[in-house]
């Protein structure tokens, strides 16, 4: 294995490859780099641990909703073998365990700094290299820079007047504090039901005094049925690991079950009810893959956010409540649906209100509590669920500069523009996982992680096969995969929901452009061998 050169005390440490981010990506991509292609690489991590996203976020209900047996790498046998998991979704402690027992047995430590917050990047156009400052201090020099960064792991705080007059504590779940927050005795108000929301309400609501939940976009959720696995599940798990992977592989989402070939429009009424029940019944994301027309075709997918609206008006006692909690202005699973452990259940405890930001917007944040155009709510507890700077915000985080000094920023003023989401032009050996253009945030993300970092893996060992040194994608690529990322979106529903963080709709300011790539994971899979077969067509190598 090639090790780092370190310049001096206060010099540059040089290195083939740096990577940001310990997450599912990061780690991964150290390993193939390391390992396989036998560069020396340092990974550079905010967080004072490993496991990204599950470093992160430790809110009360903080659990995946991808299945454990396939929110897991399944590169490595041996990885596999080693681990079982405890439940269907596991809770954060345990993914996070996970990704530390990735971490030791691939032996990964000794190449990753934590606690190293990288806070610019310029590549140097003449010595071709990415020069990496780091918050504390730190200089590094390597050939390639590969973002692993995350899609969501910029949280965003919503702007309200008056936050620093609150008079008790206030949290973003996603930088939850690492002892736990005690709820108990606490009035709580939790701004937000998105996945985040949707999961942290129930947990919140069992351990405070009060829970006022702000709500303001009405969201669908199916429920997620968990259970702990048992030796069954855990035997039948094991003897179908490699028909998992394999099935994962060929999907549109990542996920190992098929959508069936059928319309919901071509069944009568009734066996479309109970197909939904079945459905409904089993939990879990693969509500979704009912029916093969849920996300393209209005109508199709009218019946199931109807048959989800019924669920809600029937689990909610109150009818008042349950109006507000219908939501209408979008479709199910245009935006990213959640599941969820007793969530429109919560609103019938005596303990827990819904207040609709619609109809009583926030006019400001006091030192009492949140004050909406109807009057103020007292709490001692303020938890915003209230999402992330999606997909670009991590990436404008590292404070990028491409050749010429352009920035990142500057670039993609008015939206994302990659090349497979892999690459941007003007920004030469700079590799990004799970950005804008690819398929990741659509699917069962470990699925397009692994394709992403073989990909990116197999590029660099081209290069270095064909004594290239610098691969950058070219603008008229960028510029046909930009067209084919909205054909994509538009052939589907996905764009029709205006509040979507899709669309960075959630970020104030934010331009509107639809982001992910729509095709389908396996589809896009497909395009970026066929890229790699064509001797990286798009890509300028040299
Ligand atoms: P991350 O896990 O986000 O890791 C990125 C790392 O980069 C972080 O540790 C961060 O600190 C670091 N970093 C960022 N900027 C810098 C910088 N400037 N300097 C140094 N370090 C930096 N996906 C699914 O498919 N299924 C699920 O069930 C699922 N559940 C989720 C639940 C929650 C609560 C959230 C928020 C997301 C969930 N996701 C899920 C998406 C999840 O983000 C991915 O599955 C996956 O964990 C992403 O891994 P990653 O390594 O790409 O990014
Ligand atoms: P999100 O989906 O963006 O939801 C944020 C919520 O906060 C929305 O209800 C939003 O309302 C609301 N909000 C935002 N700004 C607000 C403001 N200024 N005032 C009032 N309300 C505001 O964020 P998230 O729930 O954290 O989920 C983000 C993504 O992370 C998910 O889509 C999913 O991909 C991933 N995630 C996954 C899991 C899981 O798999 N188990 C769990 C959590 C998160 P609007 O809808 O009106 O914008």
């Amino acid at each position: 294995m090639a090790t780092s050169h370190n310049a001096g005390a206060n010099g540059p440490t040089h290195v083939d490859a740096v990577i940001v981010g310990a997450g599912f990506s990061g780690l991964y991509q150290l390993h193939l780099l390391r390992d396989r292609l036998g560069l020396s690489v340092r990974l550079l991590e905010a967080a004072d641990g490993v496991g990204g996203t599950w470093y992160w976020n430790r809110y009360p209900g903080a659990r995946c909703d991808s299945e454990s047996h396939y929110y897991c790498y399944s590169f490595s046998r041996e990885l596999q073998e080693g681990w079982q998991w405890t439940e269907r979704y596991p809770e954060h402690a345990e993914i996070r365990r996970y990704l530390n027992y990735v971490a030791d047995r691939l032996d990964l430590r000794p190449d990753i700094d934590l606690g190293t917050k990288v806070t610019r990047a310029d590549f140097d156009d003449a010595a071709n290299q990415w020069i990496v400052q780091t918050a504390n201090g730190g200089r590094f020099v390597s050939t390639f820079l590969v973002t692993a960064v995350g899609c969501l792991s910029t949280a965003n705080v919503p702007a309200i007047p008056g936050l620093d007059d609150f008079g008790g504590d206030w949290y973003h779940t996603g930088h939850w504090p690492h002892d736990g927050v005690d709820l108990a005795g606490k009035r709580v108000g939790l701004v937000g039901t998105g996945s985040t929301g949707i999961q942290a309400a129930p947990v919140i609501a069992a351990q405070a005094a009060h829970l006022t939940v702000f709500q303001r976009t009405a969201n669908y959720s199916v429920p997620a049925r968990n259970r702990p696995l048992d030796e069954q599940t855990q035997a039948w798990i094991a003897r179908n690991r490699d028909e998992t992977r394999r099935q994962a592989r060929r999907t549109t989402n990542g996920h190992p079950f098929d959508i069936p070939e059928r319309s919901a429009l071509a069944v009568s009424a009734d066996e479309r009810r109970a197909i939904y029940e079945a459905a409904w019944e089993r939990g879990g994301l693969r509500f979704r893959a009912t029916f093969n027309d849920l996300l393209t075709n209005r109508d199709a997918n009218e019946t199931a956010s109807e048959f989800i609206r019924d669920k809600i008006r029937s689990i909610v006692k109150d009818p008042q409540t349950a109006g507000k909690l219908i939501p209408r202005d979008h479709l199910y699973g245009t935006k990213r649906p959640p599941i969820d452990t007793g969530y429109f259940e919560t609103f019938n405890r005596a303990n827990v209100a819904l207040v609709d930001l619609k109809a009583e917007p926030v006019e400001r944040i006091v030192e009492e509590g949140i004050r909406t155009t109807a009057g103020t709510y007292a709490l001692d507890v303020i938890v915003f669920a209230t999402g992330f700077d999606a997909l670009t915000g991590p990436l404008f985080g590292l404070n990028l500069h491409g050749r010429g000094g352009i920035a990142l920023k500057d670039v993609w003023a008015d939206g994302p523009r990659t090349y497979l989401g892999l690459q941007t032009p003007g920004f030469p050996n700079l590799f990004t996982i799970t950005g804008p253009g690819s398929p990741s945030v659509l699917t069962n993300m470990p699925v397009a992680i692994e394709q992403h970092v073989e990909w990116i893996s197999a590029c660099i060992a081209h290069l270095r096969e064909t004594g290239a040194s610098r691969i950058e994608a070219t603008p008229q690529a960028a510029e046909q995969w930009a067209r084919h990322v909205n054909e994509a979106a538009g052939r589907t529903l996905l764009p029709m929901a205006a509040s979507s963080w899709y669309l960075g709709a959630n970020v104030p300011g934010k331009p509107k452009v639809f982001m992910p790539y729509a095709g389908g994971m396996a589809h896009y899979a497909r395009i970026c061998e066929d890229v790699a077969a064509r001797r990286y067509d798009g890509f300028a190598i040299s």
